[in-house]
């Protein structure tokens, strides 16, 4: 389940340190009166800024999974009366968003990937967190950045598969309560750590070299 944070942690501390921001985390409300499109929120706020004036601000919305906490990339709009409002629409009937602002961190046309932090000591979040950092590089990574359309290799076509596979079966043991000793989910009788985890980061490294 995605919920927004409901208040400042140690453990969103502890994001924003990853993520490289000190400035604060607000609240921010959404505005979807204008029908913008899903997940294009910066070319979103550039319009809202021609059609409406004011600015765009550029930072982190904030996240809160069963597991983890996740920073997205995002940019909102400052009205001219200085109003923060999120004006692109999500997967889920949100009303406002936690978000903070990065003015180190301009938009340069190339999404950045999505900062998570796990906020267990369950190991098996990190396998979790290994391979979603892997699939934003193989839809992502090197020249792909500032493409708006990529062709995927065979190649990597078959490792997308091979991750989405993985991410709904390691999310699925996680929501039974699974951990790296857990029986495998793939009916093996080893545990997961000797059997669809064994060796699976140094895999996942290898893919990103
Ligand atoms: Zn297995």
């Amino acid at each position: 389940m995605i919920t927004v944070p409901a208040i400042e942690s140690n453990q969103l501390a502890e994001l924003c340190k990853l993520i490289g921001c000190d400035d604060t985390l607000v609240f921010v409300n959404l505005d979807l009166s204008e029908n913008y499109p899903k997940n294009e929120c910066f070319d979103n706020v550039s319009a809202k800024v021609i059609a409406h004036g004011g600015e765009r601000v550029v930072g982190w919305s904030i996240w809160q999974h069963d597991y983890m906490l996740e920073a997205e990339y995002h940019a909102v709009w400052r009205s001219p009366e200085g109003q923060l409002v999120d004006i692109t629409p999500k997967n889920l009937p949100f009303e406002h968003i936690m978000f903070i602002e990065a003015p180190t961190r301009p938009y340069q046309g190339v999404q950045l990937d999505n900062i998570r932090l796990n906020t267990t000591v369950n190991q098996l979040v990190d396998d979790f967190i290994s391979l979603a950092e892997t699939k934003f590089f193989i839809f992502s990574g090197g020249e792909k950045a500032s493409q708006k359309f990529i062709r995927l290799t065979k190649n990597e076509q078959d490792i997308l598969n091979y991750i989405n596979g993985m991410m709904i079966a390691v999310d699925a043991l996680l929501a039974k309560g699974g951990v790296r000793n857990s029986p495998c989910f793939c009916s093996s009788n080893l545990k997961y750590k000797h059997c669809h985890g064994k060796g699976l980061t140094s895999y996942l490294n290898s893919i990103k070299l």
